[in-house]
This record gives C-alpha cells, sequence and structure tokens, in this order.
C-alpha cells in the first residue's frame, strides 16, 4: 500500500466514532483542528459517537465537565476510560480480592464505590492495580513488592500500558508502563492484565450501550501501540491522526494487517471530500482554527 493510499480520506460514513481523546480530540486544554464540526455533525447525522480513554486519572464524569468546557457538551454515558473498566474487570475476574491501588483519587473512589476492599497492608493483598500515578513513591513500591515478592500472594494488574501522556509542545508525564516497570524489575513478576486499550475489553466498553457492530466502526486515536492494536485486535476499522505521538513513518513500518485503515493530517477528514464539499468546509473556514 502507498503513502498516498494509506492517506486517503474516507470514502464513507462508519456505523459509529470511537474517540481517543489526548492527541485525537484535544491536547492539553484545547480542541485540535477540526474536532468540533467533526463531532458536530456525525451527529447531526445521528451517528453515534463515543469516547474511550485509558487515563485513570480522571473519571468519566472529570471528562465530561472537561469535554464540556472545551463545546463539546457530552453525556457520560458516551464516555468510558481505565476507571470504569478496571473497576468492572477487577469485579468479574477477581470477585473478594483485596486490593492495593497504586493510583489518584478517582480510580480509589471508583473501587470505594463498586464495595472493592482495598488494603495496604502486604500480607492482605490479593491483587496490586499499577496506574498513571502521580503520587507513586517508594512507600507504594515498597508495599507492592512485599506483598507480590516477599509474602508471594498478590498478582499485579495495571490500567493502561502507556509509556507517557502527551502535552503540548511535544512534552509528556510518565504514564503507567513506567509503575508496571518498577514493579516489574523488583518482583520479578509479569504483570498478569493490562485492562486498558489495545485490549478488547476497552472497545466492549465503549460500544457495550449501542447497537451496532465493531466490524462496522471506526476506532480513531493518536497511537499506534493502543488504539490502532484495539482495532486490529477487535475487527474494527481504525483511523490515525497525526496530531498526537505516533507517525506516518511508524505507521508505513507496520505489517500491512496492522496499519491504520486511514492516516489523517486532521481528525475531521473522517468526513467523506464529497461531504466537505457538499457541507462547504475548507481547512480555513474551521471555526476553532
Ligand atoms: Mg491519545
Amino acid at each position: 500500500m502507498s503513502a498516498t493510499a494509506l492517506t486517503a480520506w474516507p470514502e464513507r460514513l462508519y456505523d459509529a466514532y470511537v474517540f481517543d481523546m489526548d492527541g485525537t480530540i484535544y491536547l492539553g486544554d484545547h480542541l485540535l483542528p477540526g474536532a468540533k464540526r467533526l463531532i458536530e455533525e456525525l451527529r447531526r447525522r445521528g451517528i453515534p459517537v463515543r469516547f474511550l480513554s485509558n487515563n485513570p486519572t480522571k473519571d468519566p464524569e472529570q471528562y465530561v465537565e472537561k469535554l464540556e468546557r472545551l463545546g463539546l457538551p457530552t453525556p457520560v454515558e458516551e464516555i468510558a476510560n481505565t476507571v470504569v473498566t478496571t473497576t468492572r474487570w477487577l469485579l468479574e475476574n477477581k470477585p473478594g480480592a483485596v486490593v492495593f491501588p497504586i493510583a489518584e483519587e478517582p480510580l480509589i473512589r471508583a473501587f470505594h464505590e463498586a464495595g472493592i476492599e482495598m488494603s495496604d497492608d502486604p500480607e492482605k493483598i490479593d491483587v496490586v492495580v499499577a496506574s498513571y500515578d502521580r503520587t507513586f513513591d517508594y512507600r507504594k513500591l515498597q508495599i507492592a513488592f512485599d506483598a507480590i515478592w516477599f509474602h508471594k500472594r498478590a498478582t499485579l494488574i495495571a490500567t493502561n500500558p502507556d509509556r507517557f501522556c502527551p502535552f503540548p509542545g511535544g512534552r509528556g508525564e510518565p504514564d503507567c508502563a513506567s509503575i508496571i516497570a518498577a514493579i516489574e524489575a523488583c518482583t520479578n513478576t509479569t504483570c498478569e492484565m493490562v485492562v486498558g486499550k489495545p485490549d478488547p475489553v476497552m472497545a466492549e466498553a465503549a460500544l457495550g450501550n449501542t447497537d451496532v457492530d465493531p466490524t462496522r466502526c471506526v476506532m480513531v486515536g493518536d497511537r499506534i501501540m493502543t488504539d490502532i492494536k484495539m482495532a486490529v485486535n477487535t475487527g474494527m476499522f481504525s483511523a490515525m491522526p497525526l496530531t498526537g505521538e505516533s507517525t506516518l513513518e511508524e505507521a508505513l513500518a507496520l505489517p500491512e494487517a496492522e496499519r491504520p485503515t486511514h492516516v489523517l493530517d486532521r481528525v475531521d477528514r473522517l468526513i467523506p471530500k464529497v461531504l466537505w464539499d457538499e457541507i462547504g468546509w475548507t481547512e480555513e473556514n474551521d471555526p476553532i482554527v
């Protein structure tokens, strides 16, 4: 497949659109070019739109507030993230387990509300949950180490596999992969489950309250190893805007079956060219640019 074919605009609309947020819809506190009018146009046509994030430092209600602030009011039912999926995964797969969350408040609050028992006593911990935790410190690492290595009772799971969270200006913040690596390094254990994208559990969480077939939907996200891989893992089409982490060169270097269906310079190219002309869109008349 040539670079031209790979970057071609979709020629049709899909049955539903699942959007990653960081690096896809917005970067920091600013919507990316085309994001607002794209979402509004899909909604105007009655096409389901869902939002999906690997980030466990906010709960869906906080994403509602953020999207509203950015001018994209969205009902909470249309948003899923690893706070929701990790809680659900524990309830289904580790019922009754005592959990040590290496996590910020939203994930701990969700565990509490779900009735999941939590402890920082290594003798009682069944599952250590690693996450994107900006309060991570040596004490938490020692508790995980004691529960897993010394008492040989706890297993390790994690909310998401991301190495860093992208920030404006090419900056970023260390994400869950660094916490997983710290625990795996000292305990010589391997993380049993990483709940976030690319695991199909996330696609299910996003599309669970629609009646659309995932194979007729498109996953839109800026990261090959999470967003695009989840699409490949679940048989969804995929679109990768070049507004976040992954690059066109990285997409082209993938085996054909793992490449994004579409690589886009801006996210509103998800609307086919013929419809851009019909609606009267140009790159210049995007109201947020
Ligand atoms: Mg992203």
